[in-house]
């Protein structure tokens, strides 16, 4: 005869949300996870991996600038501010232009979706 040790069995809880008590520091800077979503900590230092999924927290971005790549917001090579992956060639093309490397960046955010049509037709023209 056995006795039926189910009711004594658990659901298991593993995916449960856990918070962290206390004051949570909002700021501008934040970094979260390219692939979870999680919130980084404020210790997070540029190509630390997620606290939670264990992977690299931030895309990794290559420099139109310099070609160097590497995670964050700006090139460690050269400084300039790394731009979104899928407008990579809008920027490379705006360097050849003689843009500097400063306003790339910025102009790249200030174009309009048919602006960046027009860049995209010179690179597939070639
Ligand atoms: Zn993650
Ligand atoms: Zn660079």
């Amino acid at each position: 005869m056995a006795y039926s040790l189910e009711f004594l069995v658990t659901p298991v809880t593993a995916a449960k949300i856990k918070f962290r008590k206390g004051i949570i520091v909002e700021s501008g800077d934040a970094v979260y996870c390219a692939h979870c979503k999680t919130k980084q900590p404020v210790d997070y230092k540029n190509g630390d991996l997620c606290i939670s999924c264990g992977k690299q927290a931030e895309p990794i971005f290559a420099c139109f600038w310099c070609s160097a790549s590497g995670p964050g917001k700006y090139c460690r090579q050269c400084g300039a501010e790394f731009v979104p992956t899928g407008e990579l060639a809008l920027a490379i093309l705006l360097r050849r232009d003689g843009l500097p490397k400063d306003e790339i960046p910025v102009r790249l955010k200030k174009l309009s979706a048919s602006e960046k049509e027009q860049l995209w037709g010179r690179i597939h023209r070639g």
